[in-house]
C-alpha cells in the first residue's frame, strides 16, 4: 500500500496529480511515463478528472473506468522495475456524488484527490456549474449563473470545500484555494481580504483537523505566477506543518515538473 505521507518527506522526484486522455490530458498514459522515467521520476500517480453526474467533456466517462484500472495494472507490471506508478482519480464533490459515495469507495484505487470545480447555480439550485476553467470562460458564466456576484461565489467554494472535507473518502485535498485566481481577475485584491482570508483559513483548519495530506498545486506557476494555495499561504503551511506533497496537476508530460523547484525554493525560504 502507498504510504502518500512517506513519500512526502522524500526527496525522491514525484508527481500525484496526472491528467491523460481519459479525461481532459493531452497524451497517453504510457508517454507520461516514459517521459516521467527518461526524467528520474521514482513516483507517478495519475488522477484522471472522476466520472460525474452532469455533462462534462473535461471529466472521465464511467464506462472507461475499468479500462483505466486494467492499463494502470498492465503498465505497473511492464514498468516496475523503473518508477512506481499509482491509479488514482481527482474526484469532483457534487453533494449527492462525490469521494465518500460507495462508487468511488469500491474502486480499487491507490489514492484519491477530493477536488471542488463544480458549484451550484444562483440560477438553478439543481444545475452545477464548472468554475474551474480559464478566466474568459468564468466571466461568462458569472453573468449566467452566479449575478455576477463574485463573493457569493467565493463563499459557495468554500462551503462545498467544507462539506467535502467533511464527508471524507479522499487522501489529498486539490488546490484548496483556486477560486482565489479566478476571483481575483474578477476582483482585484479579493483574495487578499478579510472576509475572504477567513473563509481559506477555515477550510485549512478543517483540513488540519482531518489530516488531509494538502498539495501545493503548480500548475499554472510558470504561466500565471500563481500556485494552489497562493504563495501568501505558505506560512500558514510551515507554521502548522501538514503533511504536503508538491504535484504539477501536468496534462502534458513536458510539464510533469513544472514549478516544482520554484515551489520547493519558496517553501524553504520562508
Ligand atoms: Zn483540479
Ligand atoms: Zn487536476
Amino acid at each position: 500500500m502507498i504510504d502518500l505521507r512517506e513519500i512526502s518527506t522524500s526527496t525522491s522526484r514525484y508527481n500525484f496529480h496526472t491528467h491523460t486522455q481519459y479525461c481532459d490530458g493531452r497524451d497517453t498514459i504510457e508517454n507520461f511515463v516514459k517521459h516521467a522515467v527518461d526524467a528520474g521520476f521514482k513516483h507517478l500517480g495519475f488522477s484522471p478528472h472522476s466520472p460525474v453526474i452532469v455533462e462534462s467533456p473535461c471529466n472521465m466517462k464511467i464506462e472507461d473506468v475499468e479500462k483505466y484500472l486494467n492499463e494502470m495494472n498492465h503498465l505497473k507490471s511492464v514498468y516496475c522495475d523503473r518508477i512506481h506508478l499509482y491509479a488514482a482519480m481527482e474526484i469532483d464533490y457534487f453533494d449527492n456524488w462525490g469521494p465518500s459515495n460507495d462508487f468511488f469507495v469500491s474502486l480499487p484505487l491507490d489514492y484519491r484527490i477530493g477536488s471542488i470545480h463544480f458549484i451550484p447555480s444562483f440560477v438553478n439550485e439543481e444545475e452545477y456549474v464548472d468554475i474551474d476553467g480559464n478566466f474568459e470562460s468564468f466571466r461568462n458564466k458569472m453573468n449566467l449563473h452566479f449575478n455576477n456576484d463574485i463573493r457569493g461565489v467565493v463563499e459557495s467554494y468554500y462551503k462545498q470545500s467544507l462539506k467535502m472535507i467533511e464527508a471524507g473518502g479522499f487522501d489529498i485535498i486539490g488546490h484548496f484555494d483556486k477560486i482565489g485566481y479566478n476571483a481575483s481577475l474578477f476582483q482585484r485584491g479579493i483574495d487578499e481580504e478579510e472576509w475572504y482570508l477567513k473563509l481559506v483559513r477555515n477550510v485549512f483548519d478543517a483540513i488540519l483537523d482531518k489530516d488531509y495530506i494538502i498539495e501545493i498545486n503548480t500548475k499554472a506557476y510558470e504561466q500565471f505566477n500563481r500556485f494552489f494555495p497562493s504563495e501568501r499561504l505558505f506560512t500558514w503551511i510551515k507554521q502548522y506543518k501538514p503533511h504536503v506533497l508538491i504535484n504539477s496537476d501536468s496534462h502534458f508530460p513536458h510539464l510533469l515538473n513544472s514549478g516544482r523547484e520554484s515551489a520547493m525554493h519558496i517553501l524553504n525560504n520562508i
